[in-house]
């Protein structure tokens, strides 16, 4: 388990600033949610932390160390997209089993001309199947695991990205809007789901999205984010009642 330490983080393309000194702690197992209108940094800085880009200043600590310069495998973080980013010619189960045969594929490459120790495990190709199905299973798509990704609905391949996120075990999730491409219907039903994932893990989420409701319900504070810069971070009653400053309250459209 992990929590987080952002500290003055910037991050700028070009020349365009496009975060301005985000610090925020976030608790070890803690559920906080990252909110504001598209555009404003949210993937950016999840990215960051993820290690899938590099931030221009500051530093990102998870648990006890600072992973700046840190590869996102290495990260003990595991990431859901908003597109899934399912490999489309695998099925269900290859598509889950990929993290676990990528670690232990860096088992064997603990070479001395990588210059590093890479991490892994000596899982036996069984052992993948079986973490695969367990966890199929209490996500309710055991029987899809022979299925690829075409043959799923929406929602299937939602719970087969969260699927393939827990294979892995990890201290942290981080989930870029999961829920955006799925029906009014469905993105209600799966909010449950995932505050139910978090309650059975109990371990930290950093949760993307622009959709109050989702940022209201889930969350155990929110982080409401505008143009690059963190305006208030509280629990959700909180945001709704004491705002503040204009902006908040303009965004989370509450009088003030
Ligand atoms: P959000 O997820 O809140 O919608 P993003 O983090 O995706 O926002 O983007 C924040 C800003 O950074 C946007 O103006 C976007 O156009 C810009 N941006 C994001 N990624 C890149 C990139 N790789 N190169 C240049 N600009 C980018
Ligand atoms: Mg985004």
């Amino acid at each position: 388990m992990a929590g987080i330490t952002i500290e003055k983080i910037e991050k700028t393309f070009g020349p365009t600033p496009v975060l301005r000194d985000v610090s925020l702690k976030i608790a070890d197992g803690e559920f906080l949610t990252l909110l504001g209108p598209s555009g404003c940094g949210k993937s950016t800085l999840l990215r960051i932390l993820a290690g899938l880009e590099v931030q221009t200043g500051g530093s990102v600590s998870i648990g006890e160390r600072i992973v700046d310069g840190v590869r996102p495998k290495r990260r003990d973080v595991a990431m859901v997209f908003q597109s899934y980013a399912l490999y489309p010619h695998m099925t269900v189960a290859q598509n889950m089993a990929l993290p676990l045969r990528m670690r232990r594929l860096s088992s064997w490459q603990r070479l001395p001309l990588l210059g590093r120790f890479m991490p892994g495990t000596t899982a036996t190709t069984a052992d993948i199947e079986r973490d695969v199905t367990r966890t199929a299973k209490s996500l309710g798509i055991g029987h899809l695991l022979a299925r690829k990704p075409g043959q799923l609905s929406g929602g299937q391949r939602q719970r087969v990205a969260v699927g393939r996120a827990m294979v892995r075990e990890p201290a942290v999730f981080l989930m870029d809007e999961p829920l955006s491409n799925l029906d009014a219907k469905l993105r209600v039903q799966m909010r449950a789901e995932i505050k139910e994932l978090h309650n059975r893990l109990g371990v930290t989420f950093v949760y993307v999205t622009h959709d109050q409701s989702e940022a209201m319900t889930m969350s155990d504070r929110v982080a409401v984010m505008l143009d690059g810069e963190l305006l208030q971070v509280a629990p959700p009653q909180e945001i709704y009642d004491d705002p503040d400053d204009r902006r908040v309250a303009e965004f989370i459209g509450s009088p003030k």
